[in-house]
């Protein structure tokens, strides 16, 4: 038994939502849960990310037999070829891309594949654990000590991507699992959420024992509230009925 709740908000910065999402379970019994932040000018953004929700969803649910992480990487791969085409065709989505963070998960692991800076987080007991490691210059200079990690969010250069989908014929798609267990909660979110808030925040708000639709927008609301203003999107599934539980249960 899972439960789940998603949401997304246009920044104020913006005329359309450029992030995308889809959390739904599967025939199978498994979540499939995407979030996609595009990027490109006028709708071109929104036309990317939209294309990447649609194609990951369709190549995950006709392709049920293979490996999760052989899975993930042909719908990602799959839809990276389908943004890239249309861009190639159509003149008002030149240059156009998106992030992608995708998972696949049941009651015991989680399977995740992503492009760029949109994130996967596990939260446990409370505890925000990061699943995925941004493909971004910021986090590049991190990873070599040349950045320290608390200045990243401030940085000038915080959203120069090192990889994106459908900006080139062919993506490194990044894959990882990890086992998860009943208690726990998986949180997918743009960076529209993680710019304006700490991890330590999230995971208060993540934390609280209410509905997980409650949870959702008090994110994004919290997000708005830093000022965040770009268009913020959060999605949590929870192993487990998340919203029965009180403190001390
Ligand atoms: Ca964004």
């Amino acid at each position: 038994m899972m439960e789940f709740a998603a949401t997304s908000q246009t920044g104020v910065a913006h005329k359309v939502n450029q992030d995308g999402y889809r959390l739904q379970r599967d025939e199978d019994g498994s979540y499939i849960a995407i979030v996609a932040d595009g990027m490109g000018g006028h709708v071109a953004g929104e036309v990317a990310s939209a294309l990447a929700v649609e194609a990951i969803w369709q190549a995950l649910i006709t392709e049920r037999e293979q490996d999760p992480d052989e899975r993930l990487l042909r719908a990602v791969q799959a839809a990276n070829a389908v943004i890239f085409q249309r861009a190639q065709e159509d003149p008002a989505c030149a240059g156009m891309g998106t992030t992608i963070v995708v998972v696949i998960a049941d009651e015991s692991n989680l399977h995740i594949a992503h492009v760029g800076d949109s994130r996967a987080y596990l939260c446990r007991q409370g505890e925000l654990q990061a699943l995925t490691s941004d493909h971004s210059y910021v986090n590049e200079l991190v990873r070599r000590g040349q950045l320290a990690p608390e200045k990243a969010h401030a940085h000038p250069q915080r959203n120069l991507l090192l990889r994106s989908l459908g900006t080139l014929p062919e993506v490194q798609v990044e894959y990882t699992r990890f086992e998860w267990s009943e208690g726990d909660l998986l949180l997918l979110c743009s960076d529209g959420l993680t710019n304006p808030l700490t991890d330590a925040q999230i995971a208060t708000i993540v934390s609280v024992k209410q509905e997980l639709s409650l949870r959702v927008h008090h994110l994004v609301q919290a997000a708005v509230a830093a000022g965040g203003r770009d268009d913020i999107t959060a999605a949590l599934l929870a192993n487990g009925e998340a919203s029965q539980r009180r403190d001390g249960e």
